[in-house]
Protein backbone atom coordinates (compact mmCIF):
# COMPACT_ATOMS: atom_id res chain seq x y z
CA UNK A 1 0.00 0.00 0.00
CA UNK A 2 2.01 2.86 -1.30
CA UNK A 3 -0.17 5.64 -0.75
CA UNK A 4 0.08 4.98 3.41
CA UNK A 5 3.72 5.30 3.69
CA UNK A 6 5.15 8.19 5.57
CA UNK A 7 8.32 9.84 4.00
CA UNK A 8 8.54 11.92 7.36
CA UNK A 9 7.16 11.41 10.26
CA UNK A 10 7.92 14.18 12.85
CA UNK A 11 7.23 14.89 17.00
CA UNK A 12 6.22 18.47 17.80
CA UNK A 13 5.62 19.47 21.62
CA UNK A 14 1.79 18.37 21.05
CA UNK A 15 1.44 16.80 17.53
CA UNK A 16 3.16 14.51 15.23
CA UNK A 17 3.94 16.14 11.41
CA UNK A 18 3.41 13.40 9.11
CA UNK A 19 4.08 14.26 5.05
CA UNK A 20 3.38 10.80 3.29
CA UNK A 21 4.30 9.12 -0.08
CA UNK A 22 1.65 10.64 -2.59
CA UNK A 23 3.06 14.30 -0.55
CA UNK A 24 -0.14 14.84 1.13
CA UNK A 25 1.00 16.71 4.81
CA UNK A 26 -1.31 15.69 7.93
CA UNK A 27 -0.84 16.66 11.77
CA UNK A 28 -2.21 14.38 14.37
CA UNK A 29 -2.45 15.56 18.02
CA UNK A 30 -1.52 13.66 20.74
CA UNK A 31 -4.40 14.20 22.16
CA UNK A 32 -6.15 12.24 19.17
CA UNK A 33 -3.77 10.10 19.01
CA UNK A 34 -4.03 8.84 22.36
CA UNK A 35 -7.46 8.62 22.53
CA UNK A 36 -7.39 6.38 19.67
CA UNK A 37 -4.89 4.44 20.70
CA UNK A 38 -5.53 1.09 19.00
CA UNK A 39 -4.02 -1.48 22.21
CA UNK A 40 -6.60 -4.05 23.63
CA UNK A 41 -6.72 -1.96 26.87
CA UNK A 42 -7.52 1.44 25.64
CA UNK A 43 -10.09 -0.71 23.17
CA UNK A 44 -11.56 -2.20 26.62
CA UNK A 45 -11.63 1.32 28.39
CA UNK A 46 -13.39 2.69 25.22
CA UNK A 47 -16.15 0.03 25.15
CA UNK A 48 -16.17 0.52 29.10
CA UNK A 49 -15.35 -2.86 29.67
CA UNK A 50 -12.64 -2.28 32.13
CA UNK A 51 -14.19 -1.58 35.49
CA UNK A 52 -11.14 -0.40 37.00
CA UNK A 53 -10.26 2.07 34.23
CA UNK A 54 -11.62 5.44 34.14
CA UNK A 55 -11.14 7.62 31.26
CA UNK A 56 -8.01 10.21 31.70
CA UNK A 57 -9.05 13.64 32.22
CA UNK A 58 -8.52 16.57 29.99
CA UNK A 59 -5.81 17.49 32.04
CA UNK A 60 -4.21 13.97 31.60
CA UNK A 61 -4.18 14.46 27.59
CA UNK A 62 -2.99 18.48 28.51
CA UNK A 63 0.22 17.31 29.82
CA UNK A 64 0.86 14.24 27.68
CA UNK A 65 3.57 14.46 25.15
CA UNK A 66 5.33 11.50 23.23
CA UNK A 67 8.72 10.20 23.94
CA UNK A 68 9.99 7.80 21.39
CA UNK A 69 8.33 6.80 17.98
CA UNK A 70 9.73 2.65 17.39
CA UNK A 71 9.39 1.66 13.54
CA UNK A 72 7.48 -1.70 13.87
CA UNK A 73 8.41 -3.88 10.61
CA UNK A 74 7.11 -2.01 7.30
CA UNK A 75 3.71 -0.90 8.02
CA UNK A 76 3.49 0.79 11.75
CA UNK A 77 5.09 2.36 14.52
CA UNK A 78 4.26 2.33 17.83
CA UNK A 79 4.08 5.41 19.96
CA UNK A 80 5.40 5.60 23.73
CA UNK A 81 4.30 7.86 25.69
CA UNK A 82 5.34 10.25 28.61
CA UNK A 83 3.13 8.31 30.79
CA UNK A 84 4.80 5.27 30.28
CA UNK A 85 2.05 3.62 27.91
CA UNK A 86 3.73 1.86 24.86
CA UNK A 87 1.45 -1.05 23.95
CA UNK A 88 -0.10 1.41 20.97
CA UNK A 89 1.13 -0.09 17.66
CA UNK A 90 -0.11 2.36 14.73
CA UNK A 91 -0.41 0.95 11.39
CA UNK A 92 0.17 3.69 8.39
CA UNK A 93 -2.95 2.80 7.40
CA UNK A 94 -5.01 3.61 10.47
CA UNK A 95 -2.36 7.15 11.01
CA UNK A 96 -4.07 8.05 7.39
CA UNK A 97 -7.58 7.25 8.66
CA UNK A 98 -7.31 9.20 11.30
CA UNK A 99 -5.75 12.37 9.24
CA UNK A 100 -8.62 11.89 6.60
CA UNK A 101 -11.41 11.81 9.79
CA UNK A 102 -10.27 15.50 10.84
CA UNK A 103 -12.13 18.03 9.79
ZN1 LIG B 1 -3.36 1.97 24.48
Amino acid sequence: MQQFQPTRIERSSKSLKIEWKDSDQNELSYHLLRQKCPCARCDAIRLGKDPFQILPSDDFFENLSLVDIQRVGRYAVRLVWSDGHRTGIYTFEFLRELSEAQP
